[in-house]
């Protein structure tokens, strides 16, 4: 898994942006394809299990398949993962988890969160000398 040294950055208007340093990694397609087939055998063996449950068993598998399915797409599209790292808000300065989880498809464009504290919106960018390219 190829990683990337980046800047993390956090801004918001009206005050000066945070910027941390951290690691981006970027997904082959043969890791790609392995989280998604992984996230589809959860979901039909799971699907599975509810089969013998009466009333369930018409809900259950045909739910878990359909977000099995959603979910495999996206582990497919997600090309670049963040390493887990607390940036903090530019405004109120509480520590922010960022990165880990699913992934993004490209990180070359402003992302919007929200601060976990004060809920503002704020700007998260990845800015490093070298980005990968999108995922095709
Ligand atoms: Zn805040």
């Amino acid at each position: 898994m190829p990683e990337h040294p980046v800047h993390v950055i956090l801004a918001a208007e009206g005050v000066s942006e945070v910027s941390v340093p951290g690691t981006l990694r970027v997904f082959t397609p043969v890791q790609r394809l392995t989280r998604a087939g992984a996230v589809m055998l959860v979901a039909i063996l799971l699907a599975g299990s509810l089969l013998p449950i009466p009333i369930i068993h018409l809900i259950g598998p045909p739910a878990l398949l359909v977000a099995g399915i959603v979910l495999a797409v996206r582990q497919l599209r997600a090309g670049v993962r963040l390493a887990p790292m607390h940036v903090s808000c530019p405004k109120c300065g509480y520590r922010n988890r960022i990165g880990g989880g699913q992934g993004w498809h490209n990180v070359n464009h402003p992302m919007e969160r929200h601060c976990d504290s004060c809920r503002r919106i704020l700007e998260l960018r990845v800015e490093t000398d070298r980005l990968p390219p999108p995922a095709p």
